[in-house]
């Protein structure tokens, strides 16, 4: 017997990519955080509290943005002495960081800066700043996270995501063999069409991977594909749905498709992974020792009454700070703590934009988790997506499966009249397909009312 791959790759060609090719520090880190989730609670609050303190005070000596606000204000990081001292700060938002951008920078950081951006969720384009350091830990938060549901680097590993297109042929190549190494095989979730789908499940019976990682949005649809064919594929140990909530609708579907727990994680990209399922599944664990994490006053457009918006501090990026950023996702705090030991704070669940509500005319606020259950029954409807742009109208699209008659429409119609109320004009859109968004999110609503206000 020779030595597995698993412990090969950990031990020798991590070790060599983290500190060579990729120059990383990322082993370290996650040495660190694996320490620190098992803390005694009042140990984890005093390590966050160090770090948010410390970077309030490189914000208040560095950052040209926060200085100013809070010199406005009338506040020094000297005052800010208890969490509810924090939660008096005013909030960042997208559009805060488009319009001072260059302010937002540390002084000492700014040339060093790496970048990302993203296709926002109205489409407009964001970018932000961040440091090498911040980028490893959040690669390590990842790692230990993922390690939660049986993840590991090296073990083999299906990702359902976003291939880069249009890589030149050496970074075609170099992409190629970092995925070889990690033993990783990546397939596009956005070629996934009904008549590919047949293909992913090839895919999966020739890599037979342990692991599977995949946008919630295509991991779905590939599943409800799998059930409806009645195709059965290899099963891995572990589904882990990424980029948005796992809704227990969904849950089920994924679980019964692969055969095997799924597993629910929450991030974006801004921040990459905030919180997720341990091995229990009681909850999301938030990673508290690398983002500061705080969950706003319930909101009256959430279903749930003790949901609130789940607002980020990021305690490692000190190049482009992020202190309190809305992030437009709303998530419920859980009652108790998780059975597995772990002191990172347990979030009941991620419901997701808090844009996504539909109103009524009546006044009302329809959660979007709400609508794939008014579909539930209709086997004709294999996917839909409700556009609000005025209150007294929503598009309603559809992907049907074989003729969409008059009848059928008729009753759709019905059943969102019943939920939304008489009044409401409905106009149906028979498509070809709902393709997912470029940051992997699949939105089944979209509000593009301006009250509540967007952020
Ligand atoms: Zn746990």
């Amino acid at each position: 017997m020779g030595i597995g791959y698993e412990p090969l790759f950990r031990h020798v060609l991590l070790p060599f990519y983290d500190q060579t090719l990729a120059g990383r520090g990322t082993l370290s880190f996650l040495a660190e955080y694996e320490r620190s989730q098992w803390l005694p609670p009042e140990q984890l609050e005093a390590l966050r509290w160090t770090k948010l303190k410390r970077l309030l005070e490189h914000c208040w000596r560095e950052v040209p943005y926060y200085r100013r606000q809070w010199t406005a204000l009338g506040i020094t990081p000297e005052a800010i002495r208890t969490p509810a001292d924090f939660a008096r700060l005013p909030v960042l938002t997208k559009h805060d960081i488009r319009t001072h951008f260059d302010s937002l920078k540390a002084d000492s950081l700014r040339d060093s800066l790496l970048y990302k951006s993203t296709s926002g969720s109205t489409g407009e384009p964001f970018r932000f700043g961040y440091t090498r350091e911040s980028n490893d830990r959040r690669a390590a938060v990842m790692w230990r996270s993922y390690g939660w549901a049986g993840s590991r680097p090296g073990r083999r590993t299906l990702y359902l995501w976003a291939v880069p297109s249009g890589l030149k042929p050496l970074q075609a190549l170099k992409q190629r063999l970092y995925n070889r190494a990690y033993n990783r095989l990546m397939l596009d979730s956005f070629a996934m069409r009904e008549d590919t789908m047949a293909e992913y499940a090839d895919a999966i019976d020739a890599w037979r991977p342990e692991i599977v990682v995949g946008y919630v949005g295509p991991l779905v649809r590939l599943s409800q594909w799998l059930l409806a064919s009645g195709r059965r594929i290899h099963r891995p140990a572990a589904v882990l749905g990424a980029a948005e909530s796992l809704h227990d609708f969904q849950r089920e579907i994924v679980e019964q498709a692969f055969g095997a727990p799924a597993f629910n994680t929450y991030g974006c990209r801004e921040f990459m992974l905030i919180a997720s399922e341990c091995e229990r599944r009681e909850g999301l664990h938030v990673s508290a020792d690398h983002l500061y994490v705080e969950i706003g006053a319930p909101l009256p457009s959430a279903a749930d009454r003790a949901a609130g918006e789940i607002i980020v501090t990021d305690l490692s990026n000190f190049g482009m700070p992020f202190i309190r950023y809305t992030t437009g996702d709303l998530a419920t705090p859980a009652d108790a703590p998780c059975s597995c030991g772990r002191s990172l704070p347990l979030l009941a669940k991620v419901q997701g934009r808090k844009l996504d509500a539909i109103r009524t005319i009546d006044g009302r606020y329809l959660p979007g988790e709400y609508f794939p259950f008014i579909f539930n029954d209709v086997k004709w409807i294999k996917r839909f997506r409700i556009v609000q742009r005025r209150l007294e109208a929503i598009e309603l699209q559809l992907v049907v499966d074989g003729e969409a008659d008059a009848a059928r429409l008729d009753a759709a119609r019905a059943l969102v009249t019943r939920a939304l109320g008489d009044g409401i004009q409905i106009d149906i859109r028979v498509v070809d397909d709902i393709p997912v968004a470029a940051n992997g999110k699949f939105r089944v609503t979209i509000s593009e009312l301006s009250d509540p206000p967007v952020p």
